[in-house]
């Protein structure tokens, strides 16, 4: 007799749900995970059931990213599943579970927030590595204060359709796999449905979970808190003579350069409060975004924001000054090698040092990606203002934003023949053409053909974004039960920089309709 494996236990791949190896994959408890912090930073609850749910978009590309099959979205029982309900008993330690942090929202401390409506199942690792996955909607929890713990079937597909785009235009942020849908009346301005949107991310920890730990005086936690970031993502800290200080410096570089990549594609973030700012410097908590259709710098994309707080010029100021606040957060950590007398003094000096580099930072990091965006291979004087220039023009006209970027591609160094496309965007005709002869005159300083600049160019300047009229669109058909736009709309903008003809249409103008489009923080 040769032995032979017992096949008994291994599943029939015919008959095998692979939600059944997904769910087991996210574990609640794994070492190294924000989770391990424990009851002080978190607490466990079931998710509240949500009636009948159904698949409004899901993400092949966040699936992969998890090691799971394009084929779950059509799982039995995946709807329930990234819905938050289950027939299962919930283990009490494999709960999941609302973290508790704080925040600065609009300028003014707010005191203790969390995770009000939403709620992390655990961690999944592949490919060497880990993700958290996050219910955002799932119900109350011990932090949703007046709030009903439920997000709304608009700003859920708004948050996945728009946390897919960001990532396939090269910008950090958290991902989205799915959006599940339900029935379920929520009140906001009107009467709209509840959704679940699922979102992944390396940590959701904000600058607000520093925040919370500091103002109460919680030293130990903070500790902790600052401990597990710089363990998991910014181990070359540990070598640093003050790892916290460091970590700070992390924090500061990575969220200038994100700010950099916002300003270069016109994108809004709307509630830049600091409790959704992420220290890894990802985008993060997609609620009242807008990318800018006609150029205003002053463009404020959050109804609710009558100040303009958070208005796109004011974007990198506004991460400055959270960075500030994350900064004096983490002061009580800093320091350490100072004698005791001196150790307030030397940190606040050390902690503005730091800060300082966001400057530093910020300023070369907009400049390159303005180069890019106007395909210049070599620097030179004068660039600066001749990108400043061209968003002058752009403002005074109210230029479309991505399509101005993207003809500009057309234009050559040595005539004006390629100028149309560019020039329609801008009434003031002579005022482009004084800028084009200008641009010209740079271009013809360049190497590189007009060409290989178009080629390159095209790789920078989208010519697809998200645009409000475009998820509007797609939302209206989803509240009818169709979710074919959602999925093309999405499949497209995994695609931002293909010329992709046949989708002309999403590359357009907004119509008139999309004037009166209106997003606020209630969502
Ligand atoms: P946001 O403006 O979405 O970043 O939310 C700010 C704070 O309010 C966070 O603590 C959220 O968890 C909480 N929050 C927002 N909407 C709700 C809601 N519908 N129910 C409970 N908490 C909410
Ligand atoms: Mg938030």
């Amino acid at each position: 007799m040769t032995f032979s494996p017992s096949t008994a236990d291994m599943p029939d791949a015919r008959t095998a749900n692979p939600l059944d190896a997904a769910a087991a994959a996210i574990q609640s408890q794994r070492e190294g995970s924000f989770a391990q912090l424990g009851s002080t930073f978190l607490t466990r609850l079931p998710a509240a059931p949500l009636p009948a749910p159904y698949v409004a978009g899901f993400s092949a590309d966040t699936a992969a990213l998890l090691g799971f099959p394009a084929t779950l979205a059509g799982a039995p029982g995946f709807a329930d599943y990234f819905s938050g309900n289950t027939t299962r008993e919930w283990a009490a330690d494999a709960l999941p579970y609302a973290s508790v942090y704080s925040g600065h929202q609009f300028g003014v401390w707010a005191g203790q927030l969390g995770d009000g409506r939403a709620l992390s199942l655990g961690e999944v690792e592949h490919a060497g590595a880990r993700y958290e996955l996050q219910l955002k909607g799932s119900g109350r929890t011990p932090y949703s204060r007046m709030g009903d713990g439920r997000a709304v079937l608009r700003s859920s597909i708004r948050e996945f359709l728009c946390s897919e785009a960001m990532h396939h235009l090269g910008i950090p942020t958290t991902r989205a796999l799915c959006v599940t849908g339900s029935d379920q009346p929520v009140r906001r301005e009107e009467m709209e449905t509840a959704a679940v949107v699922t979102r992944v991310s390396p940590s959701f920890v904000r600058f607000g979970h520093f925040e919370h730990f500091s103002s109460n005086d919680r030293i130990d936690a903070l500790r902790a808190l600052a401990d597990h970031v710089i363990e998991r993502f910014y181990p070359a800290c540990k070598d640093d003579d003050d790892p916290y200080l460091a970590l700070l410096n992390e924090a500061v570089l990575s969220t200038a350069d994100l700010a950099a990549q916002w300003q270069a594609v016109g994108f809004c973030h709307g509630v830049m409060n600091t409790d959704n700012m992420s220290i890894l410097g990802l985008t993060i908590d997609y609620g009242p975004f807008g990318f800018i259709d006609g150029f205003d710098a002053n463009y404020i994309c959050n109804h609710s924001d009558s100040q303009g707080r958070y208005a796109y010029r004011m974007q990198p100021q506004i991460a400055y000054w959270n960075l500030f606040c994350l900064a004096q957060a983490l002061l009580p950590l800093f320091g350490a090698r100072y004698e005791e007398s001196q150790r307030g003094e030397r940190s606040v000096e050390d902690a503005q040092r730091v800060l300082e580099a966001f400057k530093t930072r910020f300023a070369p990091a907009l400049e390159g990606r303005m180069r890019d965006k106007l395909g210049l291979e070599t620097a030179r004087d004068g660039d600066d203002a001749l990108a400043n220039r061209l968003f002058e023009i752009m403002h005074a006209n109210r230029a479309d934003f991505t399509l101005t970027f993207r003809h500009l591609a057309q234009m050559s160094k040595h005539d004006a023949r390629g100028d149309a496309a560019a020039r329609d965007l801008f009434l003031d005709r002579a005022a482009f053409d004084a800028w084009a002869n200008d641009y010209r005159a740079r271009l013809s300083q360049e190497a590189r053909d007009d060409a290989s600049r178009a080629l390159a160019m095209n790789r920078v300047n989208p010519k697809f974004v998200l645009r409000n009229h475009l998820a509007e669109t797609a939302i209206r058909r989803a509240k009818e039960k169709d979710f074919s736009e959602v999925e093309r709309l999405a499949a497209i903008l995994r695609r931002p920089f293909d010329e992709q003809p046949e989708h002309a249409a999403y590359a357009a103008l907004p119509p008139d309709w999309a004037t009166s489009l209106e997003v606020s923080c209630s969502s």
